[in-house]
């Protein structure tokens, strides 16, 4: 399939890598002229706009950090409805609200094109292993349509519902993750203070009652997984400032429905302290300096 990709960063870059291994062709764009050298070297297209990645394509996928950044790429004078040809399907990956969603569904179907939220999870090791979930919301044909495209990218491809549903399926999810993550730095710090080896802690935790993703997969002390941001200075990952901006989500999500999320606002300010703090640009994980300044070290 000859697909448009825009938005090529943590993510973005190797979803598109998997894309072009599985034997499609890529029309890329992204503002970073350093991300777009990298796709084009893997061979991809690089494109000078939206408009011109959109173009005289059969699916457009974008990956931008926030609903803001996707409804410029949408409807820029140099965006993607100017350049795409009526019938073709957006797929945004971008995880934004479900409310946009359904503006940006509308402002698409003006031009006769269908688009389809399909977040993601799995982090920047999943988006490179091509074993993303991603949480689809869609009607049914279109489910049908964008499935195969995007088991290139991911292992589990999930119909959560129709349009937005899938938004809601993550902004749940990493409400979850960022209360879990804070959850293993605070007591990962005090075990460390306590006098336990961290290693220890960790090896019992991860075998015991306390086990989740952020405590044996991604956790946030210095030298437990090799593979973790935490082991190389936090960099790379998922960014603080996107988990602050997820929890912000579904902190004005849970306000529309009148549904108190107690942990969840603790730890949107959890994190915006980390963010005033010049920190933002951190990996999440990066969120236990709050407990040990010698962490981000
Ligand atoms: P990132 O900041 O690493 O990448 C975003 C890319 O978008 C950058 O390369 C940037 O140059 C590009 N961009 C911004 N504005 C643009 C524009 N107008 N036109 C073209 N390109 C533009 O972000 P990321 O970590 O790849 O995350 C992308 C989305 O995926 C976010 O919504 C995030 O919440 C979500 N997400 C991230 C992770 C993760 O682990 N990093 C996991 C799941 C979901």
């Amino acid at each position: 399939m000859k697909i448009g990709f825009i938005g090529l960063g943590n993510m973005g870059a190797p979803m598109a890598l998997n894309l072009l291994k599985n034997g499609h062709s890529l029309q890329a764009f992204d503002l970073s002229e350093a991300a777009l050298r990298k796709l084009a070297d893997a061979g991809a297209a690089a494109c000078a706009s939206p408009k011109a990645a959109a173009a005289d394509v059969e699916l457009v996928v974008t990956m931008l950090p926030a609903a803001a950044h996707v409804r410029g790429v949408l409807t820029d004078e140099q965006g993607v409805l100017a350049g795409i040809a009526p019938g073709v399907t957006i797929v945004d990956s971008s995880t934004i609200d479900p409310a946009s969603v359904q503006a940006f569904a509308k402002l698409a179907a003006a031009r006769g094109n269908a688009f389809v939220d399909a977040p993601v999870s799995g982090g920047t090791g999943g988006a490179a292993a091509g074993t993303l979930t991603f949480m689809v919301g869609a009607n049914e044909t279109l489910f049908a349509d964008v499935e195969p495209v995007l088991r290139a990218m991911g292992k589990n491809i999930v119909h959560c519902g129709d349009t937005g549903m899938g938004q809601v399926a993550k902004i749940c999810n990493n409400l979850l993750l960022g209360i879990t993550m804070t959850g293993v730095a605070e007591a990962m710090s005090l075990g460390a203070t306590l006098g336990i080896d961290p290693k220890v802690l960790a090896g019992i935790i991860n075998t015991s009652t306390g086990r989740c993703w952020s405590s044996d997969t991604y956790n946030p002390y210095p030298g437990i997984v090799d593979t973790a941001p935490a082991s190389r200075g936090y960099t790379g990952g998922f960014g603080a400032d996107l988990m602050l901006k997820d929890l912000g989500l579904a902190v004005d999500a849970a306000r529309s429905a009148k549904q108190p999320i107690f942990l969840g606002a603790l730890a949107q300010q959890l994190y915006q302290a980390m963010s005033a703090g010049g920190q933002g640009g951190l990996d999440f994980s990066a969120i236990i300096s709050l407990y040990r300044s010698r962490a981000s070290q």
